[in-house]
């Protein structure tokens, strides 16, 4: 601050001169007598006496003090110590502390300003510190040199005060809002100051924030933050709360709000209310937002709201379950006495039951004569079904069950038993649950159930014996397989066969047949135990299933009683006949583990029972096991032969006995299994019969014999006959019996090149379709020959119905001829009928010259077997007939 100095007039006069120094007598002071002053000190005197501003001149190097009255006022200056004296003397402490500030002035002339400086003073006795502002500037004489310091105070102790006190009202207004921060932050409600018409957050606390998005929210409107509220209400309240200036409250208001962008909305419930905040004209400018987070009350009331719906629900029901009760009860009775049935009606606490009329007469008695107590009718119950009755009603009064329902039977007046079905529900129960009554009806079931077990036995007896069928059988047999499992006790299959039965029954006809199979059940029957099932399976097949067995001796003593049983005579009429059983024997679980397996096993054991000899009794063994395996095995492996060339034809010559000459051959089949070599047709040709490849490899055969029967006729010049065996199993089938004819004729041969080999079983149990393909090979041209006869029925009357031209003498009487007297008779007695029936006779297994011999004699036709040449392959066998040919 730089202050002019006025020029004054000199020496200044008593008006002129400031009223607090105008007493001084200047001539004390350090500036000596007035008039002595030089004019620069006059001025600068005047000029600080005449300012208005409380002013100080320090004049000259000594710093001599001139001050006017305001600053000696303003300062509390005791009057008059300080004019004219030198600073440094009379305020010391000020000296110290400006001395440098007033050295530095008087040497650059700079002008130095401090502000709110304080000083402490004492202006009545008491201390007390004010505060100046204060301006240093130099003070020049006439010719500018500098000639003091002009010190100009202003006084700011009241501003000084009064900012400090501001600042103390500002500090404690700052904790105060922190404070309210603090509150704001912690209030478990949610709060928010919402900034201008698009809602901007401007302040939001920390319960609002955990309903909020995790991004920074601070500066951006509701819609962006929240962008799911744009659907909903909030923002459109929003909005008119900032339009009309009305504040909004609101309860219970659902909000779906997301956590991020992606994230799946939650729904939550809120207590909201808008308070707009207005400026001094009445315009809203923000909207503070307070609300609380009430979902778990509201879940909690809708929750309590469904259980209050429910239940009224319920008792409406209950209320309404009753009424229909009531009137279904009367309807029901009426129902029930109309169709026939009893009612009955139990008061359990007073165990009092009352019954219809119709219920007494039921069980015939009259309606007066009836003891209708419930002891008397659980004493009519029938044993066997007493326990389960009584369980059944037990469990319906616990509530186990919704309703009592049984069949049982119950006896009547007559002391019969007759078959009732029982409902019956409980009506009333106390308020422990306890059943207080209960009632139902009875209908008498006899009949239905008499027609039910008639069905039943139909369909699971066998008509004839009365014993199990087959399906009964299994349904036994898979829940003894079961319960020995769990129990792991030993369950036995027993499978028989009568013995020569089919004779028997062809012999005397199938009414004795029928009667034998009634009286051989009937022994079976009595050699088991109660509780072992023996059934039929059909023809002369029984089975017994031996459970809980304790030692394999028992399985053997009761096979063995079964035999003893059947050997014995069956006197029917006036007939005796003499049966005998095979029985195969199976063991659960030593090689089977399902009821297929035992089946199978214990068929196949009957079969090597029969085989042995008969009369007799087999267990399925290993070996059997094994060959059983190997069939398997054996049937997969013969799928693929004839595609890979595993089947070869043989041919054996069929020599005429009266000049040793090849006449015919017979194809025979064999088989060169990669592994295990060649196979004999015994074995593979049963497994193809099984398994239902007989018909490719029996036409492969034939078209094989018939292409060598053209090559040799050929080389002879004359028709070479081959015989080709043919299976049953392949009459079976349904192929058209004109193919093989028709292939003859496209190779350019006649039916006469081929004979065809059948067996007396085919015949036995010959069909009309297997008449009709027998006379179907016959009408074009080609032969018939019945193999291995004498080993089966030999039933002379099939050779002539079926117009038989060869008879093949089984090898086994031909192996027999020279040692065994009857079967060289048999043979004769063969060759002998034979002719007479016209039929031509072929002895099969020649192997000495002496069967030969007597074959010739006897007169055989014609012969086969080793002694002449084993079965060979094709190329060999043209060869060897080659030769034959050629003349001796
Ligand atoms: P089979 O029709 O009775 O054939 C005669 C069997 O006796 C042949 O056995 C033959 O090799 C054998 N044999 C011939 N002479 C003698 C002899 O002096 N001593 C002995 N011990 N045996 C002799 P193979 O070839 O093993 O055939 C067995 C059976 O297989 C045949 O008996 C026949 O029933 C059947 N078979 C063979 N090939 C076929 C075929 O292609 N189709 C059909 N369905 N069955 C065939
Ligand atoms: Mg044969
Ligand atoms: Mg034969």
């Amino acid at each position: 601050m730089s202050e002019q100095i006025i020029p004054h007039a000199w020496p200044p006069g008593n008006s002129e001169m400031g009223v607090a120094i105008r007493h001084i007598d200047w001539s004390l002071t350090a500036l000596g007598p007035v008039d002595a002053w030089p004019a620069s000190l006059r001025t600068a005197v005047s000029a600080a006496l005449d300012s208005s501003w409380p002013t100080i001149i320090l004049w000259g190097p000594e710093l001599i003090q001139i001050y006017n009255d305001a600053y000696r006022e303003i300062l509390s200056l005791r009057h008059p110590a300080a004019m004219g004296q030198r600073t440094q003397e009379c305020w010391p402490e000020v000296w110290h502390f400006n001395e440098p500030i007033y050295r530095r002035i008087l040497s650059t002339g700079e002008c130095v300003h401090f502000e709110d400086q304080p000083y402490v003073i004492e202006p009545s006795g008491y201390s007390e510190t004010r505060y100046f502002t204060l301006d240093y500037s130099p003070a020049r004489d006439e010719s500018g040199a500098i000639c003091g310091i002009r010190v100009t105070a202003m006084e700011t102790t009241r501003k000084v005060l009064a900012e400090r006190e501001i600042k103390t009202l500002l500090n404690a207004a700052q904790s105060s809002v922190d404070q309210l921060q603090q509150i704001f932050d912690e209030a478990p409600s949610f709060m928010a100051l919402l900034k201008g018409p698009e809602h901007i957050f401007e302040i939001v606390n920390a319960a609002y924030r955990l309903l909020l998005p995790d991004c920074a929210v601070i500066g951006k409107t509701v819609a962006e933050v929240v962008p799911e509220t744009e659907c909903q209400d909030f923002l459109k309240q929003l909005d008119a709360v900032y339009a009309t200036g009305k504040p909004y409250n609101a309860t219970h208001i659902p909000a779906y709000l997301k956590k991020s962008p992606g994230a799946p909305a939650t729904r939550i419930y809120l207590n909201i209310a808008y308070q707009p905040i207005k400026d001094a004209e009445g315009r809203v400018f923000s909207i503070f937002v307070l609300g609380n987070d009430v979902t778990a009350q509201c879940l909690a009331q809708i929750e309590l709201a469904r259980l209050n719906q429910e239940l009224t629900d319920e008792v409406q029901q209950v209320v309404l379950a009753r009424e229909a009760a009531r009137i279904a009860n009367e309807r029901w009775e009426l129902a029930i006495e109309s169709s026939g049935g009893g009612v009955w009606d139990w008061d359990i606490r007073s165990d009092k039951v009352l019954y219809s009329a119709r219920m007494a007469e039921i069980l015939g008695y009259a309606e007066d004569e009836f003891d209708s107590t419930l002891e008397a009718w659980k004493s009519r119950l029938h044993p066997d079904d007493r326990e389960r009755v009584l369980e059944a009603l037990q469990n319906c009064l616990a509530a186990i069950i919704p309703s009592f329902h049984a069949e049982y039977r119950i006896r009547n007046k007559n002391g019969n038993y007759i078959w009732v079905a029982s409902h019956g529900i409980v009506v009333e129960r106390d308020t422990d649950y306890r059943a207080v009554r209960a009632t139902g009806m009875m209908s008498d079931i006899t009949q239905h159930k008499h027609t039910e077990q008639e069905q039943w036995n139909q369909a699971n007896s066998d008509t004839l014996t009365g014993l199990p069928n087959r399906r009964l059988f299994r349904n036994r047999l898979d829940h003894a397989v079961k319960t020995a499992a769990r129990s792991n006790s030993i369950l036995a299959l027993l499978f028989i066969d009568l013995d020569r039965f089919k004779e028997a029954n062809d012999l005397l006809g199938h009414d004795v047949g029928d009667m034998l199979l009634i009286e051989a059940a009937t022994r079976i029957s009595v050699c088991v135990r109660q509780t072992d099932t023996v059934a039929r399976l059909g023809g002369d097949e029984f089975t017994v299933i031996l459970t809980n067995v304790d030692v394999t001796e028992h399985i053997e003593h009761i096979a063995q009683k079964i035999i003893d049983a059947i050997a014995q005579p069956f006197y029917l009429g006036n007939e005796v006949v003499y049966l005998s059983a095979s029985i195969g024997i199976t063991l659960y679980s030593e090689y089977a583990n399902s009821s297929e397996e035992l089946i199978k096993n214990a068929d196949q054991a009957m079969y090597a029972a029969k085989n042995a000899g008969r009369n007799r009794f087999s267990y399925f063994t290993r070996i059997m096991q094994e060959a059983a395996e190997q069939r398997l095995r054996l049937g997969g492996d013969l799928r693929h032969a004839l595609a890979r060339n595993q089947i070869e034809v043989f041919y054996q010559p069929v020599v005429d006995l009266k000049n040793g000459q090849i006449v015919k051959a017979e194809a025979l089949a064999r088989w060169h299994h990669p592994i295990l070599g060649m196979i004999e047709p015994t074995v593979f040709i049963p497994i193809a019969e099984e398994t239902g490849q007989i018909k490719s490899i029996g036409d492969w055969v034939f078209k094989h014999a018939a292409d060598c029967s053209k090559r040799w006729g050929q080389q002879l010049g004359c028709v070479f006959q081959i015989a080709v065996n043919k299976s049953p199993a392949q009459f079976l089938s349904h192929a058209d019996a004109t193919a093989w004819a028709r292939h003859l004729h496209g190779i350019g041969l006649t039916g006469s090149s081929i004979v065809i080999e059948i067996t007396e079983g085919l015949l036995l149990h010959t069909s009309p379709v297997v008449a009709a393909k027998l006379s179907v090979f016959r009408d074009c041209g080609m032969q018939l020959a019945l193999d291995d006869f004498g080993t089966g029925y030999s039933s002379m009357s099939y050779l002539q119905k079926f117009d038989i031209d060869y008879l093949k003498i089984d090898q086994s009487f031909v192996a027999g001829i020279t040692g065994n007297e009857a079967d060289r008779a048999i043979a004769e007695s063969i060759i002998v009928m034979a002719h007479r029936l016209g039929l031509q006779v072929i002895a099969e297994g020649i192997e000495t010259p002496e069967q030969q011999a007597l074959l010739i004699a006897a007169g055989c036709d014609y012969g086969q077997g080793f002694l002449f040449s084993q079965a060979v392959p094709a190329d060999d066998f043209g060869r060897i007939l080659m030769e034959n040919m050629i003349p001796a």
